[in-house]
């Protein structure tokens, strides 16, 4: 078993830290709040008194922040005083780039580090179902896979440092597009006096089949789990899908890649959010396209 670090207990950090606890790790944890904290020492954690305190001894340190500036900050505090041989594993979702340069300030100290961002919302964390998406060398992967198995269902080594994150921003690029195609087909069922049903029927088995409808169907009554079922309320809020799609876009311009449908689909969840609802599940956007937020 491991001494583990784990930073930032928020939404997804500390039930994914208290899956470490069931697991039998020792977890020392720490965040700026303090009703964090609380809970955190509630769940079996150890709780530091600063992130620099909260690593002094880890084998393991887990991060579970923001964004990547806070990734950054954090690195640039404890790297000196974790242990000679720790392992740093980045589970935030934060732009590469970022991503990259953390990885750098682990090597330059003699450190192994993952980037692992994650799938599967404040659920999967609470479940330890988590999709990991990792990015760092073949050792330091392997050193990572049995603390990630702790928390997770699905761990797959995505490649070299920064292609977790990699992987998590376009296969959110996915979800945010495949969303907004699924609501505007609704919405134009809804005109062509087509039923939500007929067309869930249809489509959830013919050639529009996808996660967006069959798990996640923007409108109520064909998928009783989905959102839309209970007024929207998240699941995966359309703040966390903004994020993530400006995370494309930046990194698809630094890439050079053409990314329209991501462009596009970036610019209307910003127009949701400026219209009040961050706070909303993602799937939520169908009721802008219908003109109702
Ligand atoms: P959150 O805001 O609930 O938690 C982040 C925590 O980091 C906060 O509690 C904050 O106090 C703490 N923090 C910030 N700076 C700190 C510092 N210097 N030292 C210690 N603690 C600090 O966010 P979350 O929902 O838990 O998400 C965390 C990350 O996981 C984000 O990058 C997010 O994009 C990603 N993510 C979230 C979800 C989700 O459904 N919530 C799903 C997948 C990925």
């Amino acid at each position: 078993m491991s001494t583990i670090a784990f930073i930032g207990l928020g939404n997804m950090g500390n039930p994914m830290a208290a899956n470490l606890v069931k697991a039998g790790h020792k977890v020392h944890g720490f965040d700026l709040v303090a009703s964090n904290l609380t809970t955190a020492e509630a769940n079996g954690l150890q709780v530091a008194q600063s992130a620099t305190d909260a690593v002094r001894n880890a084998d393991i340190v887990i991060t579970m922040l923001p964004a990547g500036k806070h990734v950054l900050a954090v690195y640039g505090d404890i790297i000196t005083a974790a242990p000679g041989n720790a392992l740093f594993i980045d589970s935030s979702t934060i732009d590469v780039e970022s991503a990259r340069k953390a990885h750098t300030l682990a090597r330059d100290a003699g450190m192994m580090s993952v980037d692992a961002p994650v799938s599967g919302g404040v659920g999967g964390a609470e479940a330890g179902t988590l999709t990991f998406m990792a990015g760092g060398s073949p050792e330091a992967f392997a050193k990572a896979e049995p603390i990630l198995q702790a928390m997770g269902g699905k761990i797959v080594h995505c490649g070299d440092a920064g292609a977790g994150q990699a992987a998590k921003i376009c296969n959110n690029m996915i979800l945010g597009i495949s969303m907004i195609g699924v609501g505007e087909a609704f919405v134009l069922a809804e005109k062509l006096g087509l039923s939500h049903q007929a067309l869930f029927d249809v489509a959830s088995t013919s050639s529009g089949q996808c996660w967006s409808l069959t798990t996640y169907c923007p409108v109520p009554g064909p998928v009783p789990t989905s959102p839309a079922n209970r007024d929207y309320k998240p699941g995966f809020a359309a703040a966390l899908m903004l994020k993530d799609l400006k995370l494309a876009q930046e990194a698809a311009q630094s890439a050079g890649a053409p990314t329209p449908l991501g462009a596009q689909a970036a610019q209307l969840y910003s127009l949701f959010e400026a219209a009040g609802h961050g706070g909303t599940d993602f799937s939520g956007i169908i009721r802008f396209l219908r003109g109702e937020a």
